[in-house]
Order: structure tokens, then sequence, then C-alpha cells
């Protein structure tokens, strides 16, 4: 009755969804620019972070295109409260990660964190359903409250004036035991410089011995 009244829609361009069509229409979901960096040994991803922080892999699934339905599609999953898309893109690389040889060693998955303030006022992170649906295809836990980001204090405003990472994020890592000697997937809705996860890995390459791999859902 209220897919009647309501009938869903398609996120990027809002024809009316079959009901074997989940989020994106087949015409949509045909139309994605794929990238796919797990399947095609492209290394574009894991290039931007050469010469600074060692890492195994890095993968995202589609390419952010300006005014494209990616960008529709990540803007109604940060701003229009359309949280179910992370859900659909995590199963999706999830279900393909789990065929994939160099990522059957992850033991765990984090998100990169939200503030808790923006956490408060978002309603939800809007990479957890794809961090969950990743840890759920490969059979291994999600940590949410191993990487924490905090509040810049001035001492660290004025630290980070000397130091290389010029960012305005700050991450801190907690109950690092939880990751030690493992490879762990960070995970991200969009890699853009490379900025955010650089210096979440930072803080989680503090634990002893710890690998990581880097999953987004695009990249732009
Ligand atoms: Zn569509």
């Amino acid at each position: 009755m209220l897919n009647l009244l309501f009938p869903k829609v398609c996120s990027a361009c809002k024809s009316v969804l079959l009901k074997t069509e989940e989020i994106l229409c087949t015409q949509c979901r045909h139309n994605l620019p794929l990238v796919s960096h797990y399947k095609t040994g492209n290394e574009t991803m894991k290039n931007i972070f050469y010469g600074k922080i060692p890492i195994e892999q890095a993968t995202a699934l589609i390419k952010f295109q300006k005014g494209g339905i990616t960008q529709e599609l990540l803007h109604n999953l940060k701003y229009r409260g359309q949280e179910e898309i992370s859900y659909f893109f995590g199963k999706w690389l999830g279900k393909e990660l789990t065929e994939t040889e160099k990522y059957k060693n992850i033991k765990a998955v984090i998100p990169v964190p939200l503030h808790k303030q923006k956490l408060k006022k978002r309603g939800y992170n809007q990479v957890e359903g794809f961090g969950k649906e990743i840890a759920k295809a490969l059979e291994i836990p999600y940590y949410d409250d191993v990487l924490i980001k905090i509040s810049k204090t001035k001492s660290q405003v004025f630290k980070q004036r000397f130091t290389r990472f010029q960012s305005e994020e700050v991450f801190t890592i907690q109950r690092e035991k939880l990751i030690e000697n493992k490879h762990i997937l960070l995970v991200d809705d969009i890699i853009t410089t490379g900025a955010t996860l650089e210096n979440c890995a930072l803080e989680l390459l503090k634990a002893n011995k710890v690998k990581l791999s880097f999953a987004t859902i695009a990249i732009a």
C-alpha cells in the first residue's frame, strides 16, 4: 500500500523503480562510471599515497563526475538522508571483494569517522552502511570505535603549522590492540586528494604491525 502511494524512485533519475530494482534503475546502474580498481589491477588510487604511507591495496567502485549521476547519488547519501545508498554500494563491493584474492586476508573494516557533533547533526555516518556490508560479506568485524575524530585544540593548530600535513582534521586511535598484527580495510565515501585517508592511516599505523588497505565508494 505504501509502495502504491509512495513508489520507490531511482536515486539518480527519479524514475519509478521496478520491484527487482534497488536504489538505481537498471539504466542508471548501467551508466555508472565504474572504476573497480580491485578488479582491473589499476593502481591510480594506490599511487596517490606512493611515498607517503605504506598501503597494501586501494580501490574505489565508481568515478565521481560533476553533474552526473554519481554526484546526485553522493549528494543524496550525504545531505538528503538516503543512508541506504551506502548499504547498496557496500553489498556490491563486499560481494566482489570476497572473490578478489588480494583482499581475502583483511581482518576488520574501519570507517573514516565523523566528529560526534557532525554525527548528531546528520544522524548517521554516510560510510557506515558501506563498511558494515563489506565486513558482513568478508565475515569480519566492523570497528567504529578504534578511530575517532576529535576537535582541534589551539595547541594542535599551532603544532600543525610545522608539520607537513596541514590538515584541518584531527583523528586519534584508541583500543589499538584490536587491530594489532592485522590487515585493516579503511573505508570512506569519496577520495579526492587522499588527505583524509592519509591522516586516518597515520593514526592507525601507530598500532603494532598493522597493514592497511583502502576502499571508497567513489574517486574524484
Ligand atoms: Zn535512474
